[in-house]
Parts: structure tokens; sequence; C-alpha cells
């Protein structure tokens, strides 16, 4: 038996139900199928179980991608206070946590359940707990198989997502499904994810598991102030997070663990008017002792105090504080990682609709897409602006 729909969508996730209800309340007939037993696995355990739903400051030089510009399109169209509307139609109490970062107050069950919701209002379908076996293009559109049915739609819409978090229900078919009708992929990694380190620094920086501190984390290519967390694999907090989607193998983070002093200039003046005290005593005013004392151990820094410590040694311990080298080790990879970067090459994939340049009534939007945000609710924007674009484009 053949069941036909006009619009198909593969992932019950944040782009696929939000293009779902957006099409379907242009009176098409939609449904979405997804394998997982629970639509938007990745909402719900998103900003904590808090769902970090946008950023009030959205705009597209918060997104990497080989093209910058393809995202431009969408996110003028359908805005981050476009989803606030949504939200507050809804009711959904929320609040800024930090540098425009938007946040339910209460859980990101609101926001899966305001999606689901605005998909039964719409009469958009939902199947969960269906694995699709096969697609072919047809003259008219496309077949679907899956375990239950066999599915005819005349736009299919890929919004799989990408491969961080393998557990939730993460695959390659996304991406596997573009290159069955000739897309090109865009080399994928994992993006917004932990640095693991080298055995050694390991080891030096074992003890200093569970502490944080504000700094600028900063490579060639981006530059970001935000919190550093010691853990027991290695660092993260949302400073490496974010310069980690920056990152290649092989390549140093200089990260300023003081980026509100002049810490030159500080040491200077500590050595004229404190010239008994350690250089670990000057510092552990600002910075959490334990970490002065790692730090002062690693870098092998003079225990003299101060007035005996030579210029030389003062600028060398200013230079591994303002821009410390961190050379990783790797990173956690996709078992932890927020993103991927890299996915369907956007070159091949109208900025205005969505659709394949090279496979008619194909569309792509999310994250199975080459355009990964920064951390701070820029990657569920891309999803809601990407999915309500082609959810008013397809017919
Ligand atoms: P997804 O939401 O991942 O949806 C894809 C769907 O496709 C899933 O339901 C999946 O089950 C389904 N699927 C996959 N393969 C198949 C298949 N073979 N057959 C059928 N169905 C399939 N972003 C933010 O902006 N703010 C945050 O606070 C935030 N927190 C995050 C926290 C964590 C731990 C993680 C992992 C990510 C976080 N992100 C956050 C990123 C954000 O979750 C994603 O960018 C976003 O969900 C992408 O939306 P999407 O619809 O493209 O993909």
């Amino acid at each position: 038996d053949t069941i036909t729909f006009d619009t198909l969508i593969i992932g019950a996730g944040a782009a696929g139900l939000m293009c779902a209800a957006t099409a379907a309340r242009r009176g098409l007939s939609v449904v979405v199928l997804d394998h997982a037993k629970q639509a938007g696995k990745k909402i719900l355990i998103s900003g904590g179980g808090r769902c970090n739903f946008t950023n009030m400051y959205t705009s597209p030089e918060n997104f990497l991608s080989e093209n910058p510009h393809f995202c431009k399109s969408a996110l003028s169209r359908y805005t981050q206070w476009d989803f606030v509307a949504m939200v507050d139609k809804h009711k959904i109490p929320w609040h800024e946590k930090t540098l425009g970062q938007l946040f339910c107050d209460d859980s990101a069950k609101d926001i899966v359940r305001m999606l689901m919701q605005e998909c039964r209002d719409a009469g958009a379908k939902v199947e969960l707990r269906t694995e699709i076996f096969a697609v072919d293009a047809q003259r008219s559109g496309y077949s679907v198989k899956t375990a239950q049915a066999e599915y005819h739609c005349k736009n299919l819409v890929v919004a799989c997502g990408g491969l961080s978090m393998p557990k939730l229900g993460a695959t390659p078919f996304g991406y596997k499904l573009a290159e069955q009708f000739g897309h090109s992929i865009v080399p994928v990694r994992a993006g917004l994810v932990p640095f693991t380190l080298h055995d050694t620094d390991k080891q030096a920086f074992a003890d200093l598991s569970g502490v944080a501190s504000d700094v600028v984390a900063s490579n060639e290519k981006a530059s970001f102030r935000e919190a550093m967390l010691f853990t027991h694999r290695g660092l993260s907090g949302p400073a490496m997070l974010q310069i980690s989607s920056f990152w290649q193998p092989g390549e140093t983070v200089a990260v300023n663990l003081l980026p509100n002093e002049e810490v030159l200039t500080l040491l200077q003046t500590a050595k004229v008017e404190q010239p008994r005290s350690g250089l670990v005593s000057v510092l552990s005013k600002y910075l959490p002792k334990r970490l002065v004392q790692v730090l002062a151990n690693y870098g092998k820094w003079p225990t003299k105090k101060l007035a005996d410590i030579s210029n030389v040694d003062i600028e060398r311990v200013a230079n591994n504080l303002a821009a410390w080298p961190i050379k990783p080790n790797g990173t956690e990879g996709y078992r932890t990682a927020e993103v991927t970067i890299g996915g369907v090459n956007v070159n091949e994939v109208s900025s205005k609709t969505m659709e394949s340049k090279l496979q008619p009534g194909l569309f792509f939007i999310g994250e199975v897409l080459d355009v990964t945000g920064w951390l701070g609710g820029y990657n569920f924007q891309w999803a809601w602006s990407s999915g309500w674009v082609c959810g008013e484009s397809v017919n």
C-alpha cells in the first residue's frame, strides 16, 4: 500500500518539526518520519535541559560555512524574534541568561510540546519508530520505503541533523541520501566539543578538574571571551567549545588567563609595590589559587620573591598568562560534540528555498547542511530559519 503526501520530511528534530508545521499550515499534506522513539531528543537535552532556543544577537557572522553568505536569506526571513513570538504565543516563560542567549525558564520540554502542538494544529503527521529502508526518485516525486509502509511524496525534505551524539539517534543518513542524488559533502568533523590533552598535560592539570576561569581563547581564525573549565579529561567550558569549531588537529590555542589585566604591567607594578611577595601569592588575587599553583609548576616559574626575579622572567610569566599556548591532543569527538561542522555543500542548494539545485523536489534543512552556528542558541535558530523557509517553499 502506498500512502501519498505532498511533503515527506525525514527527521523529527528542530528543523523538521518547524518545516512540517509551516508547510502544513499552508494546506499541504505533510508527514514527518523519524526512527527515534521520541521527537526532538536533542531539544530535550539542550542547554542543560532548558534549551537555549535562540540568540537575541543572531546574525550571519555567528555561523561557519564554506559559503558564509548562504545563511543570510533564511536568517533574515525567519528571525530570532519570529521564533520568540511563537514561544510567547504558547506562553512559554523564558529569560536571557548571558550574551543574548535565550533559555526556557522551566524546561526544554516546553519547546518540543510547542512544536508538536504546531504540527497537530496544522495537520502535519509525525510518525516515530520508523526506520527508512530506501528512497528513490520517481517521475512525479519520491518513494520512501519503511518497515511499515511505502510512501509517495512530491517533496522530500532531509532534516536528519548531524553526527553528534550518536546515542541520541544521530546517523549519517542525510549525507548518504545527499550523495545518492549527486550532492557533494563538505568534510565533517565534531564542533563545539571539549578538548582532550596529551598525557603529560593531563597529569599536570589533573588536580584542576572542576576549576573554571574567565578567559579569552583564540587562534588565527577566531577569539572568544567566555569561561574555560578544567575537566578530568581535558578542557571544556564555553570558551573551549567555541574555539574547538575553529581548531584543526595539531594547532595551538592561545588562552589569555587574565583578560581584564595588562599582565606585564601588573607584575612589574607588583614587583615595585610588593617586592617581598612571590608570583603565586600576587596572582592568586586574580585567579583561583589552585590554578596559579599548577601553572607555576607547569611553567617552571621562579619561586623567589618578586624583588629577586629578573625582568626577563617576569616577561616570560606575563606572556605565559596572556597567551598560554595549549596544544590539545584532540577532541572528545561526536560522543559529546554539540554540532557537526561541514555537511551538504550549500553551493548545490538554493538559499531562498533550501531546494537542491541538482534534484528538483529534494530539500535540505538544519544541521545536515554545511552551516554551523557558534555556541549560544545559534544552531537552533538555523534549524528554525531553514525549516521555516523550506516549509514556505515546498508546493
Ligand atoms: P536534529 O535536531 O538532530 O534532528 C534530526 C532528527 O533526525 C532526529 O530526530 C533523528 O532521530 C532523526 N534521524 C537521524 N537519522 C535518521 C534516520 N536514518 N532515519 C530517521 N530519522 C533519522 N543548539 C542550540 O542552538 N542551543 C542549545 O542549547 C544546544 N544545546 C545542545 C546540546 C547538546 C548536548 C547537543 C548534542 C546539541 C545542542 N545544540 C544546541 C545543537 C542543536 O541541538 C542542533 O544543532 C539541532 O538540533 C539541529 O537540528 P536538526 O533538526 O537539523 O537536527
